[in-house]
């Protein structure tokens, strides 16, 4: 037995694996990944995979980084980690500082993962409201086919069946409105008249209900796990609008699309909107230690400050605020000044969708991309394409993880020209394997 097959009998015995079906790896063998370098995970045995997905959205820089090692190595000899309550330190004070300079937001609160921001912000959108006199408005609306996280909270404002639908008797309701995804428009209509016909629906159903609702949650310009459904900014305007108009929070979950993805820093700039929260997490360390965070408006923090012990935001997580994941953060925002990223990443992202030439001839529909997420779907009768397309890649040496038959790319930032023709050559073998 060789030293990657040791290790995944170990693994299957021991480690119960996430989103996954245990039994089907009887037949889709476990990677076992022994060290990162830039876009490449090596095996034991030095096979190598190019991830196209940035290891599920959060790498940002590559693996192995040395800017981001090095920050937090020296974070380690200095503190590793003390409570959030009653303490504070220099990479959270930092950290909060240049996240509220650049949200135009601010008293950023932490935690560790995507669905605990998730939580932070309903929870203190649903107290803001009890602390101001209004108890009554306790509701939360999100878009079809939404993804915010699968923690108890987040679900109930998720709308991706093969997640919610087994533990739906568990989760608090919400109202879903129609996605403004371009792929569910008419054909003769553009993406915006589309997007404003959504927010009309919005509005429709806010105008009706607003006695009762707390927060509209949405993830701006791209349904991420709904198969990088992608909309046109007109949403966030009109969104925007109505929850103003009628009192009620705009949550922005951009814990994919923050930092970057999108071709702005954060997705809402493109609509020019600020929302009342945001929450952030993934690509936030580059992918280094789990982070997330929520920042929000003066006016929310001020109907919490009061001598009441009980009108504060009693919430915590034991990892709140470590020091070391926020000087991983400290030092991935560092590289996006010192090298422009931002701009940079404009020639990057043309040169990925200049590439999809490579896959013309492929009975493909939908091809969009936005900045550094590019994905199109796969017209296949198959009906297990989306597995076999990821271990057709795999083959290929190419870590891709089609959605249903969404084929998407979100590659790392640092990823070269060279690597992206790679990664279209091992896309098209893998496609053209699995149809
Ligand atoms: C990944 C994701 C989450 C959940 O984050 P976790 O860290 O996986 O809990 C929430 N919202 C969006 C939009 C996401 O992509």
């Amino acid at each position: 037995m060789n030293l990657n097959q040791t290790l995944l009998n170990r693994s299957l015995k021991s480690v119960w694996h996430p989103c996954t079906q245990m039994k089907q790896h009887e037949t889709y063998p476990l990677i076992p990944i022994k060290r990162g370098d830039g876009v490449w995970l090596y095996d034991a045995e030095g096979t190598r995979y190019l991830d196209a997905v940035s290891s599920w959205w959060v790498n940002l820089f590559g693996h192995n980084n040395p800017r981001i090692k090095d920050a937090i190595k020296l974070q380690l000899d200095t503190l590793e980690h003390v409570m959030l309550a009653g303490f504070t330190h220099e990479p959270v004070v930092e950290l909060s500082e240049k996240l509220g300079k650049l949200t135009g937001l601010g008293h950023a609160f932490y935690a560790s993962d995507g669905a605990s921001a998730t939580e932070i912000a309903l929870k203190m959108s649903f107290h803001y409201w009890r602390n101001s006199g209004k108890p009554h408005k306790t509701k939360f609306i999100s878009l079809q086919n939404s993804y915010h996280g699968e923690t108890l909270g987040a679900l109930g404002v998720t709308d991706v069946a093969i997640f919610k639908d087994t533990y739906a008797p568990l989760l608090m309701q919400s109202a879903q409105m129609p996605s403004p995804d371009f792929r569910l428009s008419e054909a003769s209509e553009s993406a915006e008249a589309f997007a404003l016909r959504c927010a009309d629906a919005l509005a429709l159903y806010v105008s009706e209900h607003h006695a009762t609702l707390a927060a509209f949650i949405v993830e701006p310009l791209i349904q991420c796990a709904a198969g990088m459904g992608m909309y046109h900014p007109a949403y966030l305007c009109r969104a925007r609008e109505i929850c103003s108009q009628y009192d009620v929070h705009l949550i922005a979950d951009e814990i994919a699309v923050g930092f970057g993805r999108t071709g702005s820093m954060f997705a809402c700039e493109q609509a020019g909107i600020t929302p009342d929260f945001i929450c952030l997490s993934k690509g936030i360390t580059g992918g280094y230690l789990p982070l997330s965070a929520v920042l929000t408006t003066d006016k929310v923090y001020q109907a919490f400050y009061d001598d009441s012990t009980l009108k504060g935001f009693l919430h915590s997580h034991s990892y709140t605020g470590n020091p070391l994941a926020c000087s991983a953060a400290l030092a991935t925002l560092a590289i996006f000044e010192a090298d422009n990223v931002i701009e940079s990443n404009q020639a990057k992202s043309a040169y990925l969708g200049s590439q999809m030439r490579a896959l013309a001839n492929l009975p493909i529909e939908h091809v969009r991309q936005q900045g550094m997420i590019l994905a199109f779907d796969v017209k296949s009768k198959n009906a297990k394409f989306s597995r076999d397309c990821y271990s057709a890649a795999l083959k290929q040496g190419l870590l891709l993880r089609p959605i249903g038959n969404t084929v998407y790319f979100m590659p790392p930032y640092t990823i070269t020209e060279p690597e992206m023709d790679l990664m279209m050559q091992a896309t098209l073998l893998a496609i053209q394997n699995s149809l």
